[in-house]
């Protein structure tokens, strides 16, 4: 089942391509096979474009009550907390901030999703949690969840992408235990890389 979504930049939409020279065909594939020969990988697995280029922004919370403001600020600063990765994510009130955490009760499957728009450079986003979700699946655990949800959704917003290609422990998996509301060393490790 999916539980936690981005969608995809907005530059990664693209258009059909119109035909192209075969010049220029052979030109991108010779580009590929040079980058598969020199043993290069454009961009790692776990690297998510539709982040923040930076890791202190700020972010604005939407009309929701105490408990969720908790829960955010737990997802918030439990980033900023963590060792060496020079994140600051702060809470502003600014209405001309669109980036923007929220929850409500959606008809979708999904427990969180994270939107970007714009450009990496001048990235807007709109994240969104499923609170009626969360409340079917996570049992006595639902604050714990919401938390967990919150700070996975933040994760997007620091360039990591969902289910990353490792064995070791991560918050961006869907199989993560969902009561965790702190990253893993895994996870501040690939902070430190992207950024
Ligand atoms: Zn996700």
């Amino acid at each position: 089942m999916t539980k936690d979504l981005v969608t995809p930049p907005s530059s990664t939409r693209r258009p059909l391509a119109p035909r192209r020279p075969l010049a220029r065909v052979l030109a991108a594939c010779t580009t590929v096979v040079l980058v598969i020969a020199l043993g290069a990988v454009p961009a790692h697995a776990d690297y998510y474009s539709g982040g923040v280029g930076t890791t202190r922004f700020t972010v604005r919370y939407g009309a929701v009550n105490d408990n969720w403001i908790g829960y955010f600020n737990t997802g918030r600063i439990n980033w900023n907390n963590t060792s060496n990765t020079n994140i600051s994510i702060t809470r502003t009130t600014s209405t001309s901030v669109n980036r923007v955490i929220t929850a409500g009760r959606y008809t979708e499957n999904w427990y969180g999703i994270y939107s970007p728009s714009g450009t990496r450079a001048n990235r807007s986003f709109s994240i969104r949690i499923n609170a009626r979700r969360l409340a079917e699946d996570s049992g006595s655990n639902m604050s714990a969840w919401c938390r967990s949800t919150s700070l996975h959704e933040f994760g997007h917003a620091l360039s990591l992408a969902d289910n990353p290609n490792t064995t070791r422990l991560s918050v961006m998996k869907h199989s993560r235990d969902r009561t965790r509301i702190t990253p893993y060393a895994y996870d501040t490790a690939e902070v430190r890389r992207i950024y």
